[in-house]
């Protein structure tokens, strides 16, 4: 038989070599079906020629013209500057920056040209920088294009235009839709998907009067229908990953809960009902011969580390070990302080183990972990994600618990997981986060995860009043500090800036806390950021806890879980260049007392129309489902979920927040799919992920 198109390598093309099809790879290109659905990243405009007259600043567009002026230049560095005039008798310059001599010396007085490239206002009016162009003869006119020009994403090495070449050549590879399409006819039907062959030619090849802007947008139908499936795609692999997992054994922990009470007695306040019922939901699991895979959403404050602490305890009754895996060291000391003050009086072994535990405490904390020593075994192991680094192996890990998992990518969690692996075994899995996401994205990013929700906070609770005030009404803020804290409240000082690094927020937060010093003096001002050893961190951290310091001036270091209730104040510097998500977890710092709370989101001026719409976001609101909402709507799902989440979804097309309202059905449609025919959902996960779906042995 003859072998599918679909399945050919790239190579069965004519024009890719080795040599081609090597660099292809690099882009996940490696069958001619690959081709198929490398959908451009966008269109340019070649369908016809624009007077030069009539150009835009800012609207791409082709034009035609005699060059009538050359000049080089050496004013910073070389240039090649190129006049070129057409019949509306007007003048365009180009510009080059790069160029070689032969470049140089075909542009010449004289020479006929067909650009294209974004004119923009220079100092003698329209120019183009390096527009892309080829000469024309007089006696050999080109003709123009009949279809919009698709762009490629590329990789180094590859041009849009070469790979372009390639696509197309697949393209005429591209068979009739009842042997291209995966879906059967009744569920097309059902869920009004037209031809797939016609959207794929659309969408790489639109004809000359189709609607730019909307093609733009990814709005065209063509692309809503490619949208889809690969939506349905990736649902189908998630869903798959999972079942894989659910193949596995997991360890049946049911003990008799009697460390469980004993721990809940012990805790100054009852848990709220939506706590115990979602500890409740993650008992149940636990006592299951099956892997428990569950995402606990609760918004900041919610009390996520008491369904934590249960969970783990369950793991101990059984006789097994339990892992806590946080974000950030701060966050990992903070829990492993709560566990030891909960677990001590229980009798209950706690472990520290992060990146920073070097030598003998290092080779200690292991073989308590392995527990190959004399000693007890660990039995609850809480640390960074140095858990999950070579040479740490568990005596008889049951459960892999994950903080704050947005700042984590899905190959983490299931790093974490492959430690637990005995056999045909693996842990139990409880990730909790304090952001948010909106159900159908939930459903789509985490479709491998059960999902349960606190929807409640703890009584006491006095909500936090948010306020914007420009940076130049500074002072007046300092003053507001000075006040609070001469009155006994406590306040944060959170530095923000956009530099990644650890060193440069340090130095920002210094001169912060240098500035304040001086303007409140007679106060207690801590400092606190990612440079300081951890001991040094914790003693700031302590003396801000205990009252000894009013006012802690501190990096986005202590953005998740850090919790001092009687912090009441936040100031949040450069508010505007934050995420809402990232916002409303800082300013889950305060609002933890029984004092009226409040933040003050201190910005920059100007302020951009979008960031003001953001800040109103959070004054008027304190429920983070609602915030998550408007910063998906805002912002896209690629900021909402953390890069790495979107990193592992890696969409060619479809986009979470633009097709949203795609979800319902590929999520229907998924599940039907899955019952039906399993082996066409491989093909479409095959189709549309390709190598990305094969994950770690999962
Ligand atoms: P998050 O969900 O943000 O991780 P935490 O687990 O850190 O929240 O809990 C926040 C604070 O609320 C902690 O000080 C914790 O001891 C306290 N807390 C948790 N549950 C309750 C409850 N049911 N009643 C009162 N306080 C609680
Ligand atoms: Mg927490």
């Amino acid at each position: 038989m003859r072998e599918s198109a679909a399945a050919q390598p790239v190579t069965a093309l004519p024009g890719v070599g080795q040599a081609l099809a090597k660099t292809l790879d690099r882009l996940g290109l490696r069958t001619l079906q690959d081709l198929w659905f490398h959908l451009p990243l966008r269109y340019e405009d070649r369908t016809r020629l624009t007077p030069i007259r009539d150009l835009l600043p800012g609207a791409p567009a082709q034009v035609e013209g005699r060059i009538e002026a050359v000049e080089r230049g050496f004013r910073y560095r070389p240039q090649l500057r190129v006049a070129i005039g057409d019949d509306s008798r007007a003048t365009l310059l180009l510009r080059f920056f790069h160029f070689n001599a032969a470049q140089a010396n075909q542009l010449v007085v004289g020479t006929r040209l067909r650009c294209y490239g974004e004119p923009r206002l220079g100092a003698q009016g329209l120019e183009m920088v390096h527009p892309q162009y080829r000469h024309v003869a007089d006696d050999a006119p080109i003709a123009i294009e009949e279809r919009l020009t698709p762009v490629y994403p590329v990789t180094e090495g590859l041009s849009s235009a070469r790979l372009a070449g390639v696509v197309a050549r697949a393209l005429q590879r591209l068979p009739q839709d009842a042997e291209l399409e995966l879906l059967p006819p009744d569920l097309r039907k059902v869920y009004k998907l037209s031809s797939l062959r016609a959207a794929l030619e659309y969408a790489h090849r639109p004809p000359a009067q189709a609607n730019l802007a909307q093609l733009a947008l990814g709005a065209h139908p063509a692309q809503r229908r490619l949208a889809f499936e690969e939506l349905l795609a990736q649902h189908l692999s998630l869903k798959r990953l999972r079942a894989r997992v659910r193949q596995h054994a997991a360890p049946v922990l049911r003990g008799g809960g009697e460390l469980r009470r004993r721990f809940l007695a012990g805790l100054p306040f009852a848990p709220t009902r939506a706590q115990r019922r979602v500890a409740a939901e993650v008992a149940r699991d636990l006592a299951k011969p099956a892997p428990m895979l569950r995402l606990v959403q609760g918004d900041v404050g919610s009390g996520k580390t008491v369904v934590a602490a249960l969970a783990a305890l369950a793991a101990v009754e059984a006789g097994f070990q339990a892992a806590l895996m946080a974000p950030t060291e701060l966050l990992a000391e903070q829990h492993f302080r709560n566990f030891q003050r909960w677990m001590k009086p229980l009798g209950v072994e706690v472990v520290w183990l992060a990146g920073k535990l070097k030598g003998k405490a290092r080779s200690a904390a292991l073989a308590h972990i392995a527990g190959s020593e004399e000693a007890r075994p660990a039995q609850i192991v809480i640390g960074t994600h140095a858990l999950m680094q070579e040479g740490v192996a568990f005596r008889a890990l049951a459960l892999a618990i994950i903080d704050e998992q947005h700042r984590f990518g899905v190959h983490q969690r299931l790093a974490l997981r492959e430690k637990g692996r005995a056999g045909d075994g693996v842990p139990h899995q409880l990730v909790l986060t304090a952001t948010p996401i909106p159900r159908t994205l939930a459903m789509t990013a985490y479709a491998d995860l059960d999902v349960s929700i606190i929807d409640e906070l703890p009584p006491g609770r006095t909500p936090v009043t948010t306020v914007a005030i420009a940076n130049a009404r500074r002072h007046n803020v300092i003053e507001r500090i000075r006040v609070a804290c001469a009155d006994g409240r406590q306040a944060y000082w959170v530095c923000t800036i956009i530099e990644e690094s650890d060193l440069l927020q340090a130095q920002a937060a210094e001169a912060v806390h240098a500035e304040l010093t001086s303007a409140l003096p007679g106060l207690a001002i801590g400092l606190v950021h990612g440079r300081l050893k951890p001991a040094q961190k914790q003693a700031v951290m302590d003396a801000f806890a205990s009252g000894k310091i009013s006012l802690l001036v501190a990096t986005t270091v202590i953005e998740v879980g850090v919790d001092v209730p009687n912090a009441s104040l936040m100031i949040v510097e450069n508010a505007e260049r934050l995420g809402l998500a990232q916002l409303h977890q800082l300013r889950g710092r305060v609002g933890r007392g029984s004092v009226e709370s409040s933040c003050v989101l201190l910005y920059q001026t100007p302020l951009s129309a979008m960031a003001r719409q953001r800040l109103d976001v959070l004054r008027a609101t304190n429920d983070g489902f609602r915030i998550a909402e408007k910063d998906l709507e805002l912002r896209g799902p690629g900021e909402v979920l953390g890069t790495r989440q979107t990193g592992q979804m890696a969409l060619r097309i479809a986009d979470l927040a633009r097709d949203a309202d795609l979800l319902p059905d590929a999520q229907r449609l998924g599940t039907t799919l899955l019952d039906r025919d399993p082996a066409l959902a491989d093909k479409l996960i095959e189709r549309w992920i390709g190598q990305a779906a094969r994950y770690a042995g999962a």
